[in-house]
């Protein structure tokens, strides 16, 4: 099975896809711009096949016919496009490249691509969620080291939790006395809207892949439970 979602579907000139954990496997990744992700901040604006492969966690095309996108194993993957479909874009966003602003960059490539960032649409696959999401008292404090430090202070409390929020009888078990639950989405979401992403023109596919052994792949369920690795890619296009 696999996911689209309705606000990217909407737009003219475009086809997208978040591909569950079996149909990635058997997707064709070298019709993809081929990227090396990094958990860093980089945005790769392509427009002709790279001489050498690059380190990035997100492409920018206005290029047709072109599949830009990203494997994700827990990870948010965002597809974003221009309200007019001219510009479209795949962005990879962990806690790692998020602190360190990759959301915002991705948003500055769109703007260099005369796309205000009041016309970009954004749509969120599945990731893990605040159910499965357990961090250490001192994650806290990575989060401090880039440039989205102030969002953490200032959001904290709608970031950590005590306890799971809305687990399920898959949801991850608890690990220790004093962790704490990260709410990965909620994150994102507040560095999309301080990067002037309208709330009305998000849409995020509240689906735990921690949660979903059956449809997805999830890194720290294999960390919990060994399993061959697997993942999810997603992927947008301009036809
Ligand atoms: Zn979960």
């Amino acid at each position: 099975m696999s996911w689209y979602s309705r606000k990217l579907a909407d737009i003219p000139g475009i086809r997208h896809v978040f591909l569950d954990v079996h149909d990635s496997a058997v997707f064709d990744k070298s019709q993809m711009v081929d990227i090396k992700q990094v958990h860093g901040p980089e945005i790769l604006h392509f427009t002709d096949t790279p001489l050498e492969r690059p380190h990035v966690d997100g492409v920018v095309t206005s290029v047709s016919g072109q599949k830009v996108g990203v494997a994700t194993a827990d990870c948010l993957p965002l597809l974003m496009a221009s309200g007019d479909g001219r510009v479209i874009a795949s962005v990879h966003a962990g806690w790692r490249g998020t602190v360190q602003g990759v959301i915002e960059r991705a948003v500055s490539a769109f703007a260099a691509q005369q796309i205000a960032a009041e016309d970009i649409v954004v749509a969120i696959g599945p990731h893990i969620r605040a159910c499965c999401y357990e961090v250490s008292p001192s994650f806290y404090d990575g989060l401090l080291q880039g440039p989205g430090a102030d969002a953490v202070r200032e959001y904290r409390d709608r970031l950590f939790f005590s306890v799971p929020q809305q687990p399920t009888t898959k949801s991850a078990r608890a690990q220790a006395a004093d962790g704490q639950w990260f709410d990965l989405p909620a994150f994102c979401l507040i560095q999309l809207a301080q990067a002037g992403i309208a709330s009305g023109n998000i849409e995020v596919l509240e689906k735990c892949t921690y949660c979903t052994p059956d449809e997805l792949g999830s890194y720290r369920r294999r960390t919990h439970h060994p399993a061959t690795k697997t993942q999810q890619i997603s992927w947008i296009e301009k036809i």
